[in-house]
């Protein structure tokens, strides 16, 4: 039996990257070939995890799983969206001040680089049309409807996930942090809604084939170990979160509080089509599972979750921001370690 296994998506970057990257070296051809290194690097030590599905560890997502594909538009403004973070620092993304809106780049391009030296599947993380909506300003642009962005948003994402699997993309995250601090932003559950029904229009222009290899990654965040929705319930999110018409979804699990009462929500709400890949690594905890730690909550979530709709993951990328330097490589690798023989362990007690 095997229970299938997968990673979020981001690993810190080599400390020399960050630091020419600091020195804004950006379009260096030197920084270019840094770029190049660590993802290979990335990759082999991915691939010496023995993790079955790997990434390239968004080594050049610059400069967050946020905003990467919409970073240096010439139609933003800096004072976006604010995303404010329990350790108290804010994080805050580009806002768009005239249509038309357009990717500067799509994510196939990281996974191009990333098949030259993987040998073991790749998957491939996006970013969400709900969390690019919120470049859109409160008051509307003039000539250039919300409508109209919401359109373009939606054409955007959608040429992305196609791309990335025209790359060989065996799967596709969107990651969807805003989910759980939407309730926080607006406890109604009006605005995550909202993003509910937008990330379903983008599902709706997929085959249900695609869809099975669509996920959705929600989490309460994790920069600098820290979170920015911890404190909001999972129950607020769940049951709206199952609406969602993708396949796959993955639950940071690892560093809730009370894992039993999620894990029933879960089971009530999901749907028979639907697998949930539960966090078995608490990403921004700097202690390193042991496999016997991880083979524990798998065994756990094994009693709520059926077989047939079970798989583990970590709770989040282990740097989303490309200048989180909380977590080191080393540490990052080992608990992706942790991840994939705590799941085997399980499996085989499971077997038994
Ligand atoms: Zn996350």
């Amino acid at each position: 039996m095997i229970i299938p296994t997968e990673p979020i998506g981001s690993i810190p970057r080599p400390p020399e990257l960050i630091e020419a990257v600091e020195k804004g070296a950006i379009s260096d051809p030197a920084t270019h070939e840094l770029y190049r290194e660590a993802t290979k690097e990335t990759i082999e030590r991915f691939e010496e995890t023995g993790s079955p599905v790997i990434t390239d560890g968004e080594q050049r997502k610059y400069d967050n799983f946020w905003t990467y594909s919409v970073h240096g538009l010439p139609n933003t403004a800096a004072d976006g969206f604010a995303i404010p973070f329990a350790a108290g620092h804010i994080r805050r993304m580009p806002r768009l001040t005239s249509g038309p809106f357009r990717y500067k780049r799509y994510a196939d391009a990281y996974l191009e680089v990333a098949a030259r030296y993987a040998t073991r599947p790749l998957k491939q993380a996006v970013i969400s049309p709900s969390a690019l909506s919120l470049m859109y300003p409160p008051d509307e642009i003039l000539g250039y409807p919300r409508a109209a962005f919401l359109d373009d948003l939606l054409r955007e994402h959608e040429t992305e996930i196609r791309r990335c699997f025209a790359k060989g993309a065996v799967k596709v995250q969107v990651d969807f942090t805003e989910g759980r601090l939407a309730m926080k932003i607006d406890p109604t559950g009006n605005l995550l809604t909202s993003f509910i029904d937008l990330n379903n229009l983008a599902l709706a222009r997929f085959s249900a084939a695609d869809r099975q290899r669509i996920g959705f990654h929600t989490c309460p965040g994790g920069d600098r170990d820290s979170t920015h929705s911890a404190d909001v319930d999972y129950a607020e999110l769940l049951p709206s979160l199952f609406e969602l018409k993708a396949g796959n979804f993955y639950i940071a699990l690892a560093g809730e509080r009370d894992r039993g009462r999620v894990l029933r929500i879960i089971k009530r709400y999901m749907k028979p089509d639907q697998r949930v890949f539960v966090g078995v690594i608490a990403t921004i905890d700097p202690h390193i599972e042991t496999p016997e730690e991880v083979s524990e909550r798998v065994l756990e979530a094994a009693a709520h979750i059926p077989l047939v709709q079970l798989g583990t993951t970590d709770d989040c990328g282990f740097a989303p921001f490309s200048d989180d330097m909380s977590t080191s490589r080393d540490t990052a690798f080992a608990k992706i370690r942790a991840r994939v023989l705590g799941t085997q362990l399980a499996a085989k007690r499971l077997a038994g």
